[in-house]
């Protein structure tokens, strides 16, 4: 039984478990603001807020309802567009028609979602959060322009108060109708069990953010990750920083432990995917589905990071280097889990980069991405991690680039002869995201952009791009 309240109502169903919400939502209860897009996570046409109770707070996320089973709505809170009506048009929806924001519709509700959510989650009211904040919103109509002088208006138009005041705010401007301040207490009578599931059988279907288009079989039991909260977060112990393979992009780019390692993260991990995507997508999701192109694949080969895996009764750890062995083949059993990943802490010394490439914009899938961390010793490298995506069947690690790099000085000649070997140790495949031309000089740009933005006083962009 999966019991969750659907706007202002208490819903208990026997549904199957991996039904989508959005299926849900249209054919079983008749609710259709949300839209059926690109079913796949991209247009965010189906966009709804999931709220869960943190202590007496509930927080909401923005999600793609095409994707999300209704097994992870259990104990939750779902809101629909029809969930935000107020009496009257609310301020939201207010600025989107004195802007014009709407042509055909479609996208609308979405975008309503969307920006309940800037609301709800930002720490500021400005042009450019909000802009991060509709990342996963298409218009097919290109109407981008009219939505970006709702953004401006609401931004003018409200000052947000302190955290604690958040939600009865949102309820005084209408952004949320009242039933919201209630939700608190009702969540707590619905809580849902926890999941103690230990094994896995080589016969179940494993879901971690199901970001990646999964089947349900009616033959397999599907194991949903989410419930194993002893999967998730991130934590320093022994010199080593490990991260559960549940923990999801968002929580990584927000994290205080890894900002303070990685100071630039934020700005690297809202490259990847949408707002919504982020909120879902995991560490072991995104390894285990072996990509060649995984951008956390990529920072992480990067790190020198080993991985965890469990079988139920035995662990193991291997490097994540010798994790991926051929297109989308890894190292690991079907009844194993991944249930974390784990790096040496970076000393004072060390330096890293992250770097990505993508045809149309930045939040899409990379034609080529690349990462790197260098540890100096007196003015020489003394060890060095370099990763590159989507130029070889696997997220690759350059070994030979790395090999000849160790206990090299940082020059313009070392930088440039580097540059030739890590392009003779990829293979790319001409596709939608580049020839393998283009994707070979891609990543020789990648890899001296490291080290133009890591050691601008010895590499000079006008000196190494002659
Ligand atoms: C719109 C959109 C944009 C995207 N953009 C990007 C992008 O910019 N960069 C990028 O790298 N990826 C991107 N992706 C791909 C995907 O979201 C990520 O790879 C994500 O990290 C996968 O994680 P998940 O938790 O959703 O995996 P799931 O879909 O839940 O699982 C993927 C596979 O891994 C298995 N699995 C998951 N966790 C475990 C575990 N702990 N142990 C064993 N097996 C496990 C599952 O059984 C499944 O086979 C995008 C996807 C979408 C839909």
């Amino acid at each position: 039984m999966i019991n969750f309240i659907l706007n202002n109502q208490k819903i208990s169903t026997n549904l199957p478990f991996s039904m989508k919400v959005l299926d849900f939502l249209r054919s079983q209860q008749g609710i259709n603001g949300t839209k059926v897009g690109c079913r796949t996570g991209s247009c965010g046409t189906c966009l709804i807020l999931v709220g869960k109770l943190d202590k007496d707070m509930v927080s909401y996320q923005p999600l793609n309802s095409c994707l999300l089973p209704l097994a992870e709505v259990n104990g939750r809170h779902l809101v629909t567009i029809e969930g935000l009506n107020c009496p009257q048009l609310n301020p939201i929806q207010q600025a989107i028609v004195n802007e014009g924001a709407t042509q055909c519709g479609y996208c609308t509700p979405g975008i309503v979602i969307a920006l309940t959510a800037f609301f709800l989650n930002s720490p500021s009211l400005n042009e450019s959060l909000a802009t991060v904040a509709l990342d996963g919103n298409l218009c097919r109509c290109t109407g981008y322009q009219s939505i970006k002088r709702v953004l401006t208006l609401l931004c003018q138009q409200f000052t947000l108060p302190n955290e604690e005041q958040r939600s009865s705010w949102l309820i005084k401007n209408q952004i949320l109708p009242t039933y919201f301040l209630e939700i608190p207490q009702r969540l707590q009578t619905i809580q849902a069990p926890k999941s103690h599931l230990t094994s896995i059988s080589p016969n179940s279907t494993i879901v971690a953010g199901g970001t990646i288009p999964w089947q349900s079989d009616s033959s397999k039991q599907v194991i949903f990750l989410s419930q194993r909260e002893d999967l998730s977060g991130i934590q320093i112990a022994a010199n080593r920083c490990y991260i559960g393979a549940t923990t999801t992009i968002d929580a990584m780019q927000h994290s205080q432990v890894m900002q303070k390692l990685f100071p630039k993260i934020e700005k690297y991990f809202a490259l990847l995917a949408s707002t919504p995507i982020r909120h879902r997508a995991t560490l072991g999701g995104n390894i285990v589905a072996a990509s060649p192109i995984g951008d956390l694949s990529i920072f992480f080969l990067a790190l020198g990071a080993s991985v965890d895996l469990n079988d139920g009764q035995n662990q193991r750890t291997i490097p994540l280097k010798g994790f991926f062995k051929s297109y989308k083949q890894i190292d690991k059993q079907s009844n194993e889990l991944v249930e974390r990943v784990h790096f040496p802490l970076p000393d004072c010394h060390a330096y890293f980069n992250f770097e990505r490439v993508c045809k149309h914009a930045d939040s899409e899938i990379p034609s080529v991405n690349s990462a790197i961390q260098i540890q100096m010793n007196d003015g020489l490298i003394q060890q060095i991690h370099l990763s590159a995506g989507g130029v070889a069947p696997i997220p690759l690690y350059l070994t030979n680039t790395v090999n000849f790099l160790t206990g090299k000085e940082i020059k313009v000649e070392v930088i440039c002869e580097a540059g030739k070997i890590a392009q003779a140790e990829i293979s790319p495949l001409s596709d939608v995201r580049g020839s393998t031309e283009y994707k070979h000089l891609l990543l020789r740009q990648l890899f001296y952009a490291h080290f133009i933005t890591l050691f601008p006083e010895q590499i000079d962009s006008r000196d190494i791009l002659l």
